[in-house]
C-alpha cells in the first residue's frame, strides 16, 4: 500500500509539473504571438429574424500557433488575463474590428447601417483612460461611433460600479452601443439591467439549447423583461431552425449561432458581404 501512495505521489507530481510547464510555455508563447503578430480576429454575423439578413458582427480573437493550430479563446483568455496580455490584447482586437468594418464601409456602402460588436474585458474597463482609449481607435480607424457595439459580461460589472457606471453612460451617450453579454449565467443581478444603459441583451446559448427540453418559458421572460426594459434581444448559439422559429415567434430580434454562420475571417466574411449585398 506504501509503495502505491508512494506512485501516485510521484504521478501527482509530474503531472502538477506538466501542467506548471505547459502554462508557463503558454505563457511565453503568448508573448511572442503578440509580438509576432500571430493572433487572428474572426467574424461571426449577426442575423436579424425579421428579414433574415446579416445586421452585424461579433468579433473573436483566435491564435494562430505556428505548433497548436487554431487555438480558441476559452484556452488562453484566462491565462492572458492573469499576465496582463489580455489589456494590449484586447486593444489590438478592437483596432482590428473597427479597421475591418471601415474597410468593409467603403466597399460595400450598403452596409453603412451593420454593427461591429466587440467584446471588452474587465480589465480593459477598469483602465481609467479606457474611454479615450476607445474614442482613440474610431478616430484611427475612421469608423463612425454608431457602428460600434461593446459587450460586458456581468462579471465585468461586479466589482466596482461606480465608475463603470459612468463610463456606460458616457458610451451610450457618444451613440455607441452597449450589450449585456452572456446574460443570465454567473453573476445575473436583475438590478444591473436597469442601473446600466444596455440597448442589447444577449441570452446566453445554454438557454437556447435548453429551451427544447422544457425551459422555453425562461427565454420568453427573459425576452419580455429586455423588451420591457427597451433592450434589444440577441440569442447566442442558435443551431436549428426550430430554434430560430421558436426566438421569432418570441419577438427576439436578432440571432448568432451556426445555424448561420460559425465566425469566420475576414476573407470568408467579405464573401458573405458579397453575397448579401450582390446587386
Ligand atoms: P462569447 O462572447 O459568448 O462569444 C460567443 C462564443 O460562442 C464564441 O466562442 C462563438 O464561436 C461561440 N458560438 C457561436 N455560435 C455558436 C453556436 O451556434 N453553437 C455553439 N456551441 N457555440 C457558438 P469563441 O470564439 O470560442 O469565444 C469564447 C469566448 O471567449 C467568448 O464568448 C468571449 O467571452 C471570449 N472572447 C472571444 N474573443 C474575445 C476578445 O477579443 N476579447 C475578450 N476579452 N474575450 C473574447
Ligand atoms: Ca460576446
Ligand atoms: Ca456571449
Ligand atoms: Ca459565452
Amino acid at each position: 500500500a506504501k509503495a502505491k501512495g508512494k506512485c501516485r505521489y510521484e504521478i501527482f507530481n509530474s503531472l502538477m509539473y506538466a501542467q506548471v510547464a505547459g502554462q508557463l510555455q503558454l505563457e511565453t508563447d503568448l508573448r511572442r504571438g503578440l509580438e509576432q503578430g500571430e493572433f487572428v480576429v474572426h467574424y461571426q454575423p449577426i442575423i436579424s429574424l425579421f428579414t433574415n439578413r446579416m445586421v452585424g458582427f461579433e468579433a473573436l480573437v483566435r491564435w494562430n500557433h505556428p505548433e497548436r493550430g487554431l487555438v480558441p479563446p476559452d484556452r488562453f483568455i484566462p491565462i492572458a488575463e492573469e499576465t496582463g496580455l489580455l489589456v494590449p490584447l484586447d486593444w489590438w482586437v478592437l483596432n482590428q474590428a473597427c479597421g475591418q468594418m471601415r474597410r468593409w464601409q467603403s466597399q460595400f456602402p450598403a452596409s453603412q447601417k451593420m454593427v461591429m460588436s466587440v467584446n471588452l474585458s474587465g480589465k480593459q474597463f477598469w483602465q481609467p483612460d479606457c474611454l479615450e482609449q476607445i474614442e482613440g481607435v474610431l478616430h484611427k480607424t475612421g469608423l463612425p461611433r454608431s457602428n460600434l457595439k461593446l459587450e460586458v459580461t456581468e462579471g465585468t460589472l461586479i466589482d466596482n460600479d461606480m465608475p463603470t457606471s459612468r463610463l456606460l453612460s458616457q458610451i451610450r451617450a457618444l451613440g455607441m452601443g452597449l450589450s449585456i453579454d452572456d446574460f443570465g449565467t454567473g453573476y445575473s443581478s436583475l438590478s444591473y439591467l436597469h442601473r446600466f444603459p444596455f440597448n442589447t441583451l444577449k441570452i446566453d446559448r445554454s438557454f437556447i439549447s435548453m429551451q427544447f427540453s422544457g425551459e422555453s418559458k425562461i427565454v420568453e421572460a427573459i425576452i419580455v423583461l429586455a423588451h420591457n426594459l427597451g433592450m434589444n434581444v440577441i440569442a447566442e448559439g442558435v443551431e436549428t431552425s426550430k430554434h430560430k422559429q421558436r426566438l421569432r415567434e418570441l419577438g427576439c430580434e436578432q440571432a448568432q449561432g451556426y445555424l448561420f454562420s460559425p465566425p469566420v475571417d475576414a476573407v470568408s466574411a467579405t464573401e458573405l458581404f458579397d453575397s448579401q449585398f450582390a446587386a
